[in-house]
């Protein structure tokens, strides 16, 4: 479903240049929950605008369903970090939800039945009538997640969704987004910087180094299906995955700095 090839983007601009990605390749399946974990300014986000067709790779090939991606795929949404500025203030937040079906002219029965059934898979039926401001950070986020939800996206792109949240919502959340994956099959490419989260969440980790960015690894989770705040993250082989994530993430780390010491 998203096939990822060669990607390499370079941002220039006043005398700036930033080789963001060197060297991407990376494949996931339809029905697949693939999170991709790297150190903060690796790109991650460069990659989700790639995938998504708002930004233009500077070289390799970017394809999502089998068609080469030029701009915004059918069928593809994406959950941004910052879920403040992603809400409409003057919407109420059924009609944020509610939006991009409009946009889709989708006829005004099957939007009120999708919105409310989103709405309540996230835990806010009764708040569609709030405005976004009136709502605590994690609702808020849950409203960018009804909204990605009602659009019966068959990708779904998440990107560090819930990197400003406080870590009991932010658990809970992490729950609400398997639960979505389990109920709809859709494809879910997560990116995020947290090691814990990225094992915990996926059935693969992609690793990638610090910029120039590359894969490291991509690491197969076989963890069972069902999940646990507790007790998955007291599992001996999710310790494993993730003391191992965390060396990959070091042991470049720390190559990178003793070519560094030769150099001077
Ligand atoms: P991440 O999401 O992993 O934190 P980003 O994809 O946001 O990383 O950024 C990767 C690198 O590209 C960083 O060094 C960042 O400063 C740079 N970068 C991101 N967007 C732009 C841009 N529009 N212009 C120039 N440099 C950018
Ligand atoms: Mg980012």
């Amino acid at each position: 479903m998203l096939d990822v090839e060669a990607l390499a983007k370079t941002y220039d601009g006043q005398g700036r240049r930033v080789e963001a990605l060197a060297d991407i390749t990376l494949r996931v399946g339809a029905g697949e929950f693939v999170c991709v974990v790297g150190p903060s300014g690796c790109g991650k986000t460069t990659l989700l605008r790639c995938l998504g067709g708002l930004l233009r790779p500077t070289s390799g090939a970017v394809r999502v369903g089998g068609t080469e991606v030029t701009g915004p795929p059918d069928g593809l949404a994406i959950v941004f970090q910052e879920y403040g500025r992603s809400l409409m203030p003057w919407l109420r937040v059924a009609e944020n939800v509610e939006l991009p079906l409009r946009a889709k002219r989708r006829p005004r029965p099957e939007r009120r039945r999708l919105v409310a059934s989103a709405l309540a898979a996230v835990g806010l039926a009764d708040a569609g009538r709030a405005y976004p401001w009136q709502l605590s950070g994690g609702m808020q986020q849950r409203v960018a997640i009804a909204r990605a939800i009602a659009f019966e996206p068959r990708v779904l792109l998440m990107d560090e969704p819930f990197a400003a949240v406080d870590a009991q919502t932010r658990a809970d959340l992490e729950d609400l987004v398997r639960s979505v994956w389990q109920a709809t099959g859709v494809t879910l490419l997560f990116v995020t910087h947290d090691i814990d989260e990225a094992v915990y969440l996926g059935q693969r980790v992609v690793i990638l180094s610090k910029s120039p960015t590359r894969v490291l690894e991509d690491l197969p989770v076989d963890l069972p299906p069902v999940r646990d705040q507790l007790l998955t993250r007291a599992d001996p082989a999710f310790v494993r995955l993730r003391t191992h994530v965390y060396a990959q993430i070091k042991s470049v780390a720390q190559r990178e700095e003793d070519r560094a010491q030769e150099m001077l």
